[in-house]
């Protein structure tokens, strides 16, 4: 039994592998460990005080993937909750969809019971205003809340600003079985509505049983384009092996070609439960793994090779006037 993580699972990591201890399923293990996370004040980059859009609006996008039937859940830009991967699990078993957003994800929350929270923290709002004023000039959100058009300073907030979080856990039960789950409020200073690819099933999270398991943290716009959690688990059903499959994954990123670039930082984990970590732009090259046996978790230092980027394709910065 093991269970691996991003490194902002070390909040969560120890209760995921007591749950697998404790009889659990890999499932179970997942959404154990990430609710951690989710709850954790310290951490901007999921659930309660996750970082806001544009508009100082926190958003969260969660997925979940059992190994064993192929089946996921997912949810994205839902407000509100404190634990988008409970709400994501229950998308996956009780509903004949795979996928809710917005204001449906959040009627289906309240259907199940889960409690309304307010994820905008006093921390996350005084983070969010000083990258306003750091990133991109602004002194005053009602700028941008009164603003006509977002676009323009949305492209440049994405370039400069550079605020990432997100989680992802893999747990593999005394069955053998295979759960990914990942949850995000994504970019900070992102559009409203953007959706990560951490709620896109193939993009951020994967998982087949038959040959394992990948997940990612980094921009997701390019995990999208390049389907990388899907294709690490293709790569390992062609017969590569788990650290094989990682760099491939990470070629294929290399190619993408366009201004969405910043990096990804994959986990993956074979069949068998031997793991492996990768990552092209992010100073973020380390995952923790836990197996049963452990009283404590572990750092594994993967791969790591800068991706290019095409410096003529930055935005301009005159962004800020097209908000009028
Ligand atoms: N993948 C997340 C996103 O694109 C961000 C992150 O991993 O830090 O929103």
């Amino acid at each position: 039994m093991i269970v691996i993580a991003s490194s902002g699972g070390d909040v969560g990591i120890r209760q995921a592998v007591q749950a697998l201890r404790d009889g659990g399923s890999a499932i179970d293990a997942v959404e154990e460990g990430i609710q951690h996370v989710e709850s954790n004040p310290d951490d901007h980059g999921v659930g309660l005080s996750g970082m806001p859009n544009l508009l100082g609006e926190v958003e969260l996008d969660a997925t979940i993937m059992d190994g064993a039937t192929l089946q996921a859940g997912a949810v994205g830009s839902l407000k509100g909750y404190e634990h988008p991967i409970s709400i994501a699990r229950k998308v996956m078993e009780e509903l004949w969809h795979v996928f809710l957003v917005g204001a449906g994800a959040e009627r289906f929350a309240a259907e199940m019971g889960f409690e309304k929270t307010a994820l905008l923290t006093d921390q996350a709002r005084a983070d969010w205003q000083n990258s306003l004023w750091e990133y991109l000039g602004i002194s005053d959100p009602a700028q941008l809340q009164q603003a006509r058009e977002l676009r323009h300073i949305g492209r440049l907030a994405c370039y400069t600003a550079k605020i990432l979080g997100t989680v992802n856990f893999i747990a593999r039960d005394k069955q053998g079985n295979i759960c990914t789950g990942v949850s995000t409020s994504g970019l900070g200073l992102k559009y409203p509505g953007r959706l990560s690819d951490s709620c896109v099933i193939g993009a951020g999270n994967y998982a087949d049983n038959r040959y394992g398991a990948a997940a990612c943290t980094g921009m997701g716009e390019i995990a999208i384009r390049a389907g990388s959690a899907r294709s690490t688990v293709l790569y390992m059903k062609m017969g590569m092996s788990v650290e094989e499959a990682c760099r491939e994954a990470m070629e294929d990123l290399d190619a993408l070609v366009g201004d969405r670039h910043r990096g990804i930082h994959l986990i993956a984990m074979d069949k068998d439960g031997n793991h492996y970590g990768a990552a092209n732009a992010l100073d973020r090259t380390k995952h923790i793994y836990m197996t049963s046996e452990m009283n404590s978790f572990a750092h594994f230092e993967g791969h790591y090779a800068p991706f290019r980027t095409d410096p003529k394709l930055e935005p301009q910065s005159d962004a800020r006037d097209g908000m009028n």
